[in-house]
């Protein structure tokens, strides 16, 4: 070793102040490990859409003229229809097409045969080519792609949780941690904080990993009510 620094390749996924992706990746380990847990929470999920009413055989089409927003029953049913693709950002996008498109992509890159499975085993698919990615994603890190994954990951996570009947938590306020700088002042984290997970009493900075208690929580509430956080 000479001692050169090489240019620091800065992860596409951060929201701000990005970090290091690390030598030959696209992504940091921060964001791809979020990312492996909105595709579990998907896989983990996606089966208990069959408990909805009313999600079986419409095939997730809308009537004309109907409103822009579904009623939650024919979400569902859309989500849980193969087919249902967006051509939008925004539109309903199924969880088995999610996964069963970016599997066969991923399989077609790396020279490996298709899995099929067969019709109507939905839950099995989303399942298994749920595991294949989450068992590639340090190859998928490593792709131009990961932010376009992401983002439609996101969105099928969002999409089937509010099928699912669960609004999105509402942050309680931004991280206050200090960051020290390599070079210049410390900057504050600022990244925004959500409610603990079911059965937690503590929330995790996803930025810093700074760990919060409830009173922690309940005290950035009241210091930071005044701030429109966006
Ligand atoms: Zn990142
Ligand atoms: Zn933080």
């Amino acid at each position: 070793m000479d001692g050169t620094v090489e240019d620091a390749v800065l992860c596409v996924l951060c929201p701000r102040e990005p970090r290091e992706a690390g030598p030959g990746h696209a992504a940091c380990t921060s964001c791809m490990t979020r990312l492996a847990a909105d595709l579990e929470l998907i896989a983990r999920r996606f089966g208990e859409l069959t408990a909805v009413p009313g999600t079986t055989g419409t095939g997730g089409r809308r009537a004309p003229g109907f409103a822009s927003k579904p009623p939650p029953n024919m979400h569902s049913a859309a989500l849980r229809d193969p087919r249902t693709a967006p051509s939008r950002p925004g539109e309903l996008h199924s969880p088995v097409h999610l996964m069963l498109s970016w599997a066969l992509e991923l399989r077609r890159l790396r020279g490996q045969k298709p899995v099929a499975y067969p019709p109507g085993a939905d839950v099995a698919a989303v399942i298994g080519e749920a595991r294949y990615l989450l068992a590639s994603m340090d190859w998928i890190s490593r792709q131009g792609w990961v932010s376009r994954f992401r983002d439609e990951v996101r969105a099928v996570r969002s999409q089937l949780l509010s099928a699912l009947g669960e609004r999105p938590p509402r942050k309680v306020g931004r991280c206050r941690r200090w960051l020290g700088a390599v070079d210049g002042p410390p900057e504050q984290c600022a990244d925004a904080l959500f409610p603990p997970r079911e059965g937690s009493r503590i929330s995790t900075c996803r930025r810093c990993g700074h760990a919060y208690d409830l009173l922690d929580m309940a005290l950035l509430l009241d210091a930071q009510s005044g701030d429109r956080p966006t």
